[in-house]
């Protein structure tokens, strides 16, 4: 059983990462341009090392309590860990130089920690702005109009980089159906792009997950977050 186990997660990761290569190739997309960020949340630590081993070379980890107990295990492994869930402006602090990337700055308020916690410890944090771009109203993220407004206000915290945009669509059976929110991040981060903000970048996207990382690589997702596609499915 741990042998088929440790087979599945191999073969699971090169099946993503063929399935990355593939979509990227027919929209005419460099297939380097495009990041595999496996989703983490509940999983092992020998399961992620298994994964390591097929060829993982990014974590995405949702909850800093666990992503700290990861890290500690995990610290010789060469990997990039990112973070990707909602983050608590309490535990800014406890996470400063621990993430190459964060994902989910959800709110001026975080930015403003994550600058000011970064600035004491003398580094720079790369962030991804998260948009709740089907403007649900229980979910995380900037409304689209309000972050144009506010972008420009972010860029003059010294020690946070605005590398691009985040988002999570609605949840659906169907992956064809998050085509139009992938489509409608990429044209607000180029409209972000056009306004040439020093110091902002619009380089990223990030957006895809198990159901729908296809079509979000075909859409222009430069970072896909993948987890039960790779560990399978989540019990906790
Ligand atoms: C769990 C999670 C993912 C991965 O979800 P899967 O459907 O298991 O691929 C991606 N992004 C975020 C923010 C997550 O919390």
């Amino acid at each position: 059983m741990e042998m088929l186990d440790r087979e599945t997660i191999a073969q699971r990761v090169q099946g993503v990462l063929s399935v990355i290569r593939s979509a990227a190739e027919k929209a005419g997309r460099h297939p380097g341009r495009i990041r595999l960020v496996a989703a983490t949340k509940t999983v092992t630590v020998d399961r992620i090392r298994e994964g390591i081993g097929a060829g993982l070379s990014i974590l995405g980890e949702n909850r800093v309590q666990e992503a700290l107990a990861k890290v500690a295990v995990l610290a010789h492994e060469p990997v990039q860990w990112h973070f990707i869930g909602h983050l608590q402006r309490r535990k800014v602090r406890s996470v400063v130089g621990l993430f190459d990337l964060i994902h989910s700055v959800d709110s001026l308020e975080l930015a403003e920690e994550i600058d000011r916690r970064s600035g004491e410890a003398g580094r720079h944090q790369d962030v991804l702005l998260e948009v709740n771009i089907a403007g649900e109203s229980t979910k995380a993220g900037f409304r689209p109009d309000d972050l144009i407004r506010l972008v420009s206000r972010m860029s003059t915290l010294a020690y946070i980089r605005i590398k691009g945009l985040m988002a999570i669509p609605p949840p659906t059976a169907e992956a064809e159906s998050a085509r139009t929110y992938f489509i409608r991040l990429r044209e607000l981060a180029a409209t972000i792009a056009a306004q040439k903000i020093p110091g902002v970048t619009m380089d990223e996207l990030s957006m895809g997950m198990s159901n729908d990382y296809e079509v979000a690589v075909q859409e222009g997702a430069t970072l896909v977050r993948v987890g039960s596609a790779i560990f399978g499915a989540r019990h906790a």
